[in-house]
């Protein structure tokens, strides 16, 4: 891999932190050619710091490393993308981000309905949602239409209308997404799960 150092009068090139996971960016700092070698050769991410003029291993002082898990260099190979697993949050103030984000993973949409479904929760007296009737009527019945959606999934699987099959499973996943959050969890707690047993 050829890195362009020479567009930057120090010879530094941008290098762009993300989470491997949550694919969140994590920070943003420079390296040298130097600072390159030394990340590759110890696994832990090691920047040209601008402000002390030396190299600077994340985590030297507050033990909250970034370790290396991939490097990439972009098209016209003048930036890296570093993807890491940070070893405690990797903003000097304390944030997992520098930009004062929570490391959340993000499921997109479906991290999008999760906040609404939790909205409800928190609102079940909202008479116009359903999801917050459902809230009001209790664990028994969220549980109970999910048993009734997975049925659906099961019936229409046997047969070979696909519209009705993936609309059974739309409805399955967003009842279970309910229950998960009537239980007081989110889908982020059974990928853990499924993780963990990886
Ligand atoms: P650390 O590398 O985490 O031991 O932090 C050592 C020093 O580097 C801190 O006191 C800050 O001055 C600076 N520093 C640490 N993390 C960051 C960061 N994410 N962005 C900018 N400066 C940082
Ligand atoms: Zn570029
Ligand atoms: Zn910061
Ligand atoms: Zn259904």
């Amino acid at each position: 891999m050829e890195i362009d150092f020479s567009k930057d009068k120090d010879g530094l090139v941008p290098a762009i932190v993300q989470d491997s996971v949550t694919k969140n960016v994590l920070m943003l700092g420079y390296m040298n050619e130097e600072a390159y070698r030394k990340t590759l050769d110890t696994k832990k991410v090691t920047f040209y710091s601008r402000s002390k003029q030396r190299l600077w291993t994340k985590g030297e002082e507050s033990g909250n490393f970034l370790n290396l898990v991939e490097l990439k260099l972009d098209c016209d190979n003048d930036t890296l993308l570093l993807s890491v697993n940070p070893q405690g949050p990797t903003c000097h103030k304390g944030t997992d981000t520098c930009w004062g984000e929570e490391n959340k993973t993000n499921f997109g949409f479906i991290s999008e309905l999760e906040n609404v479904i939790s909205d409800r929760k928190n609102n079940p007296d909202n008479e116009k949602s359903y999801v917050a009737s459902l809230f009001q009527s209790g664990v028994n019945k969220i549980a109970q239409k999910v048993g009734e959606e997975a049925v659906e999934v099961v019936i229409e699987a046997k047969d070979d209308n696909d519209d009705l099959f993936l609309d059974e499973s739309a409805d399955l996943l967003f009842h279970y997404l309910i229950l998960l959050q009537q239980k007081g969890y989110s889908l982020k707690d059974v990928v853990k799960v499924l993780e963990r047993r990886h």
